[in-house]
């Protein structure tokens, strides 16, 4: 399967690496639009987080948790934790993922 961030999380693809967990990873957007943007990538392939939730909610509470460490190592404030279901809702990678953005970053 030729997906992107299956590629970054077995380092097969580079990355700016900003912390990581038992089942999760987190680097830097390669095209930032706040900010602070990094996105958090389960290390197990699912297209989005609806499918994420039903088959692991284990790994989905460890992408949450890794985010909110992400957004306390990153910012200095207010973050959002987001994630884009579906082409629609701008989706453009099919590996589940969550993007945390914050205007205020850590000095
Ligand atoms: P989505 O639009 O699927 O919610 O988010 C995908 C995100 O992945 C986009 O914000 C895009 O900039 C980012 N992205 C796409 N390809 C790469 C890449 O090769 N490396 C990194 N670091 N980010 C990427
Ligand atoms: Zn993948």
């Amino acid at each position: 399967m030729d997906c992107i961030f299956c590629k970054i999380t077995k380092g097969e693809l580079p990355a700016t690496f900003v912390a990581e967990s038992e089942h999760a990873v987190a680097f830097n957007d390669i095209s930032p639009r706040q900010p602070v943007h990094v996105l958090v990538v389960p290390r197990v392939h699912y297209t989005d987080i609806a499918e994420l939730a039903v088959a692991d909610p284990e790994v989905l509470a460890d992408v949450i948790q890794l985010g909110v460490r992400v957004a306390e190592l990153t910012s200095t404030g207010s973050f959002r934790l987001q994630f884009n279901t579906g082409i629609e809702a701008g989706q453009t990678v099919f590996h589940a993922h969550a993007h945390i953005t914050s205007t205020t970053p850590r000095a």
